[in-house]
This record gives C-alpha cells, structure tokens and sequence, in this order.
C-alpha cells in the first residue's frame, strides 16, 4: 500500500518539479493515519521533524512508516505534550531511527508512554530540550517557530508545544492538544499565526478551535488527526461548522486516511491514501540489538480502544462549568444542571479533557 502512496507521491513531486526548477526544495509534510492519535513527519531538505507519533496500537504503524520512508535520522523531534496517544509512537520511532534535537514542554511525566519515551532518550543519549517562545530552527529550506510558551497550564492540553514550519510562501501550524486557553494565549502572545495549513488542536474537540483563533490562522486547509468511531466523538459537530463558515477545507485521517502535502514554497498539493493501517501491533517490534520486545500486554480495549461494536458505558460524569468529574454515584450529579453534564467513558478520558477528580467521591 505504501508503494502505491509512495508512487502518487512521486507523480506530485515529478510535477512540481516539471513547474520549479530542478535545484528548487520539494517540503513532505504526511500526517499519519494513528487512529485516535497524532503524528506527523515534515521532510525537507534532506531534513525531518517528527511532531507527536500516536498510541501504542499504531506504534507498529509509525515503525514501518519510517522504514518504508528510509527514514534512519530524525534530526527534530517533538513531542507536544506526554500524553499517551501522542508520545507513545515517538519511543517505537527512536527504536527505527536515531535522533538529533528533542523538544519537550515538560522534562519529566508520570505516563507509560512518556516513561517509555524517555528509556528510549536514555539509550540514544539524547536529552530533552524545552523550547520556548520564538526559538527558531532550520529544516532545510524550512523555518520552524516555537510559537509556544510553556506554563504551568492547568491542562495538560494547554501546554502542547505549537509550531508554525514556513516554506517559502507556504506555512504549517502544528498545534498538539492545544486548547481554548492555549489559543487565547497564542491570539495575544502577538506572534504571527498566520498558516496555509492547520493541524486542527485536540483532534477537533469541543475545547479547541475557537471563531478568533481560526480567525487569526486564516488557513485554507486544516487537517484533523482522529480515529473512526472514537469515544470521545472528535471531530466536535461545532469544530467542522467553524471551519466550515471560515470556508477551510478539512481532511480527516479517519476518513481519507494517511495525508500526504506537498509543496514547493508556492503551491500546496494533498494525496488522500485512504490507508487504513491495522490498530494493533501483529508482531513484535524489533529491538535495535536485534532481539524481539515481548508483545504488548496491553490489548486494544486495556488501551481504551474499544473494540468495534463494543458498547460504551459511562464512567464518570463531568461538570463544563466547575471542570470537576464525579464518580456515578457521587451526590454533587444531582445538584449539577443537566446542561453541564459531560458523560465520560474513563478516568483517562475525563483528565484528557481537562476534568479534575472530585475531591468528595474522589474518582
Ligand atoms: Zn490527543
Ligand atoms: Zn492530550
């Protein structure tokens, strides 16, 4: 499958380059088909930045992605912020490639995946940086901007690093889970948001993706990264109406697949792959000693990935105004307005979301 992507890839490439001139840089942005996850790889120049690598099921995924691309070097690498199915992927791609730069909000996280992310940090000896609003690096004949300040935000969300990668006159804004908060902060941080391309914030969720924001980025295309039939029910109906009265045109991993952008400085072009890549790992990954990793013990459903047809059962009930989550059978549910109530399907989700444990049922 990844031939028939990597041949539609090169016909786009043989046609910018029939427009452009021979010497003149093609930059590959392909935002990968991770389920209910985030992860991207921007090559240009010779050069690649990988932002976030989705879960633990599509780890398998992101590995052979990086192999069939000859990926062996990923000379940036970020990682938004330490969530599970933003981070998980990046420790099975330090296992395909070696790694220059890393960028981090935070140094330290109590996570599975994050612990992972770092064990792998630690055999390659490389170490985490925090990068702060302004700093700027090369991607070939790319600039990347950290447009992100990290604070002690009181979601995790919120402290996703943002980044804009310009190309000529083409931009990218790359936003993690960033939130309403964040978004606030970024429209009066006074940096230039403007993009051509939008990674839409937290998968197209309720709490991300405000008028003003879209507003300010202007973009024409915006792409969400979110699994099919997920239990969170990303992308958000108002998310897609925003975008929709702003006239950005949206492409959905869970609809087309793994995207494909290509763009020579001045012109963007899209290949929707429509691949769908298998949720769990088949095999074990391979370790760079060459001996195999036991599988994983985590199942799909462990993993909160319900399995297709499974019926989802409210666990904890959420306030949208107190952003406090309560057990079912906490007393403080029934003095809160049914307007206010946000039905959650796990305690991951709930903190996910922003939501803080009640300190009377304490979930
Ligand atoms: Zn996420
Ligand atoms: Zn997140």
């Amino acid at each position: 499958m990844l031939k028939r992507i990597l041949a539609a890839a090169l016909l786009l490439v043989a046609l910018f380059a029939c427009r452009c001139l021979a010497e003149k840089q093609i930059l590959e942005a392909h935002f990968l088909d991770v389920g209910q996850g985030d992860a991207a790889i921007i090559q240009c120049g010779g050069q690649t930045l990988m932002i976030d690598g989705g879960d633990k099921d599509h780890s398998k995924f992101v590995y052979e992605y990086l192999k069939d691309l000859g990926i062996t070097r990923i000379d940036y690498m970020i990682s938004t912020h330490p969530h599970d199915d933003h981070v998980y992927g990046l420790a099975t791609a330090l296992q395909a490639c070696d790694v220059g730069t890393v960028y981090s909000p935070v140094t330290g996280f109590d996570g599975k995946g994050f612990e992972s992310f770092q064990n792998k940090l630690q055999e390659k000896g490389a170490e985490i940086t925090v990068p702060h609003r302004g700093d700027t690096l090369s991607l070939g004949g790319a600039v990347v901007t950290f447009l992100s300040e990290p604070q002690n935000w009181w979601s995790l969300n919120d402290m996703s690093i943002v980044v804009k990668v310009e190309f000529g006159e083409c931009a990218f804004l790359f936003t993690g889970d960033a939130g309403l908060n964040a978004e606030q902060d970024l429209l009066s941080s006074g940096m230039d948001l403007r993009a051509n391309v939008l990674k839409v914030g937290h998968h197209g969720g309720l709490d991300a993706t405000s008028k003003a924001f879209v507003e300010a980025v202007n973009p024409q295309y915006a792409i969400i990264s979110v699994g099919e039939n997920n239990k969170f029910g990303h992308p958000a109906e108002d998310t897609l109406r925003q975008l929709q009265r702003s006239m950005v045109n949206v492409f959905r991993t869970d609809i087309h697949g793994t995207i494909l952008c290509f763009s020579d400085g001045k012109n963007l072009g899209f290949v929707m792959t429509q691949f769908k890549p298998t949720a769990a790992p088949a095999t074990p990954l391979p370790t760079p000693d060459g001996t195999d990793t036991p599988a994983p013990a985590d199942t799909p459903a462990a993993a909160g990935n319900p399995a297709p047809g499974a019926e989802k059962e409210v666990m904890y009930i959420g306030n949208r105004n107190s952003h406090v989550f309560h057990d079912m059978s906490c007393p403080s549910i029934q003095d809160m307005k049914t307007k206010n109530k946000v039905e959650l399907y796990s305690r991951e989700e709930a903190i996910d979301l922003g939501f803080k444990p009640c300190g009377r049922c304490r979930p």
